[in-house]
């Protein structure tokens, strides 16, 4: 099986369902029994991979797992409850108390807050430095480095950076590369070729198949050698080479608690059949909106990574082919013109939502940036003109007569 969606529908044949199901059931079972005292023992103590309790395994999470580890080419991977919780448990298992993380101020406004409010106040600090600055990722990885993470596509200023060149600097500090490849997927983007080590996803997005449920996957691509990290070493000798999945799934990820619903891992299992050809669609419709938004005069600018004409356009060729993603933002002359237009259209809804199969337009300064001051937005590239378009899968034709019906409202 090589190919994407073929390995999404049949990809994992786990055992056989006693009813002959072909589709994994919800195992909505909080605890697993087992025929013996020993055998408990066994699964406790890891000797025998057996479920005991939903918060650690679940058979329909584990199916979940296994197709994300399948459809990704990484070595293991870990479901949990949203893409925050991929991201904050990864850092829970990485950082702590004098070390910290390089980052851009180009993030998720929600990872953005994680990092600066809640880890910081437990003494791990963060570390700016401008993800197309190779020096300046250099120059920001000290002794206490615990990690290096960026988003493929940063969510909503749309900077592609080097992966494949940042890693050669976080190997050659035996550091680790975070990636947040949300808004790519492992269907647009193999962040194990580029040499990224942990891929952290929110499920969410385009894995749910249409908004229907939140969760997150952590992926170990297999790339890092744990021996190297201060806080795994010394778990590299009960889990080897599994030790960051390991140690999350025994400890970490166990102790906070932050582990998907069986349900939604059957909405993601779902959503991975067909996210191929919703991306498909999805990048399709946003290259071709991005090209009529670029053509509209009350339109000042058009930001997608697709256009030739955007200065990320090469290096997203290069690492994601010809696809380049469902989210593209423009501005207009003022924000009372953003909300004018938002409020003209008819077909595009009005949410705070990615990868949606509907198109979803948002004001990313008065919502999820609404928290920071004016100097800050200015410094996250956040402009009170920006308009933020997630493009679903309709008809595009029926998209661009609501922008164009709504432009000339103006
Ligand atoms: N990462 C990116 C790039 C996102 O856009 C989001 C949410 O929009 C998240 C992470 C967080 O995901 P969740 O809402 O599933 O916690």
């Amino acid at each position: 099986m090589k190919g994407f969606t073929t390995k999404a529908i049949h990809g994992i044949r786990s055992r056989q369902d006693p009813h002959g199901s072909l589709r994994m059931p919800v195992y909505d079972s909080v605890a697993f029994e087992h025929e013996s005292a020993e055998s408990l023992q066994s699964a406790f103590l890891g000797r025998k991979p057996a479920h005991i309790y939903s918060r650690i395994t679940n058979p329909t999470v584990d199916e979940f797992e296994q197709k994300m580890r399948l459809l990704s080419g990484g070595a293991a991977a870990l479901a949990v409850s949203s893409g925050m919780a991929a991201i904050s448990n990864t850092l829970l298992a990485l950082g702590g108390a004098g070390k910290n993380v390089v980052t851009s101020k180009y993030l998720f406004g929600n990872t953005l807050s994680l990092f600066e409010k809640t880890f910081s106040s437990w003494g791990l600090q963060v570390k700016y430095a401008s993800m197309t600055s190779l020096a300046e990722v250099e120059a920001a990885i000290d002794g206490n480095t615990c990690a290096v993470y960026l988003e493929s596509i940063t969510n909503p200023q749309l900077e592609v950076a080097d992966c494949t060149a940042i890693s050669e600097i976080t190997k050659s500090h035996g550091v680790p590369l975070i990636l947040d490849n949300t808004v790519t997927t492992p269907y647009i983007f193999n962040s194990k070729r580029a040499g990224v080590d942990i891929e952290v996803l929110s499920s969410t997005k385009y894995i749910s198949g249409g908004a229907t449920s939140v969760g997150g996957v952590i992926i170990d691509n297999g790339n890092f050698d744990w021996r190297q990290s201060d806080k795994l070493r010394d778990k590299t000798g009960k889990f080897g080479q599994m030790a960051f999945i390991g140690n999350l799934r025994h400890e970490v990820y166990r102790n906070v608690g932050a582990c998907l619903s069986p349900h939604n891992a059957y909405m993601q299992i779902l959503g991975l059949e067909t996210m191929a050809l919703r991306i498909d669609k999805s990048c399709e419709n946003a290259l071709y909106i991005a090209g009529f938004l670029k053509e509209h005069p009350r339109v000042r600018s058009v930001h997608y990574p697709g256009l030739a004409s955007s200065k990320f356009h090469e290096i997203a060729r290069r690492q994601f082919g010809a696809k380049s993603g469902g989210l593209l933002t423009f501005d207009m002359q003022s924000q009372d013109k953003c909300f004018a237009l938002m409020n003209a259209l008819q077909v595009i809804r009005r949410a705070t939502n990615i990868n949606d199969n509907k198109t979803l337009i948002l004001h990313p300064a008065s919502t999820i940036f609404a928290e920071y001051s004016e100097e800050e937005k200015a410094v996250m590239a956040i402009r009170p003109t920006m308009l933020r378009l997630s493009v679903g899968i309709e008809d595009h034709e029926d998209l661009t007569e609501d922008l164009q019906r709504g432009l000339d409202s103006l």
